[in-house]
């Protein structure tokens, strides 16, 4: 389902009094040549949960032109500590579709498309095609490893933002010029120690700051400024504050963009039951 209609910033200019964009517009980096940027520009979000709110929030509020919703989930009240797209009015609705609302209230010129449905080996090459941008927001490491793939046979950019407790990591992958996140992770966690991760909770701030990370990055990205952590793995320790870089590389024996690839078409890997995005 398509909301919204596409302006030219200009358009945009001569619809509102003052801009939307102003503040933005201000910057040297930005001007009317980014906008129109960030206005032409199509990012598909995977998962819609405590990553996925900050990171939809702030690409509809910037004026991306396209944004794709993947999500199977419907809200529940657990979600409301984080998730901050929905209300208690929410509960039971799918969060693609009240997420589709949402944007469509902020920013009315943003096209949103909602894809009720679980990102899997069927469907992620088809979505994939029809975006620029890929956002990994889940929280599941079969769906992570999926994206992963994708991405590098698609030969699409992925940022990923990955959270737990007061911890988080940010990294964004350009295929075959950076390492994937199997080069990091080569093996999956088990589910037994993925479950564990899992009870370990989650403070709602901490996927609003990664998030907010991510959203800024593949801003960056479109607009063809700044750093984007490619190639280069954010570690925080919200705990203690702590904010580390480590440079990573490629690894040539990895099995999606190593020399000799073993993965060359996708396969979804077992789901963890009870887990979904963030
Ligand atoms: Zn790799």
């Amino acid at each position: 389902m398509r909301t919204g209609k596409r302006s030219t910033v200009a358009e945009s200019d001569s619809a509102q009094a003052g801009n939307r964009y102003e503040r933005q517009l201000w910057m040297a980096h930005v001007g009317v040549s980014g906008q129109q940027k960030l206005s032409n520009a199509s990012v598909l979000v995977v998962g819609a949960g405590g990553l996925g709110s900050p990171i939809l929030l702030y690409l509809a509020a910037a004026g991306v032109g396209t944004i794709g919703i993947v999500d199977s989930d419907t809200v529940n009240l657990s979600n409301l500590n984080r998730q901050i797209l929905y209300q208690t009015a929410d509960i039971g609705q799918p969060k693609a579709r009240v997420a589709k609302e949402r944007l469509a209230a902020l920013n009315p010129d943003v096209c949103v498309e909602d894809y009720s449905q679980q990102l899997d080996s069927s469907n992620a090459t088809a979505l994939f095609s029809a975006y620029s941008v890929v956002i990994d927001a889940t929280d599941n490491y079969p769906t992570r490893y999926l994206l992963s793939d994708a991405a590098v046979l698609s030969d699409k950019p992925l940022f990923i933002g990955a959270v737990s407790g007061l911890h988080g990591l940010v990294l964004t992958v350009i295929p075959h010029r950076t390492p994937c996140f199997r080069c990091l992770y080569p093996r999956s966690p088990t589910a037994a120690m993925a479950h564990r991760e899992r009870m370990r909770g989650i403070l709602g701030t901490n996927p609003g700051i990664v998030g907010s990370i991510v959203a800024q990055n593949a801003v960056k990205y479109i607009l063809g400024i700044g750093d984007w952590l490619a190639g280069r793995l954010l570690l925080i320790d919200g705990e203690g504050n702590r904010f580390e870089v480590v440079q990573v590389e490629r690894d040539a024996s990895c099995r999606a963009c190593g020399d000799h690839p073993t993965i060359t078409e996708l396969v979804s890997l077992r789901t963890d039951p009870g887990q979904s995005s963030c």
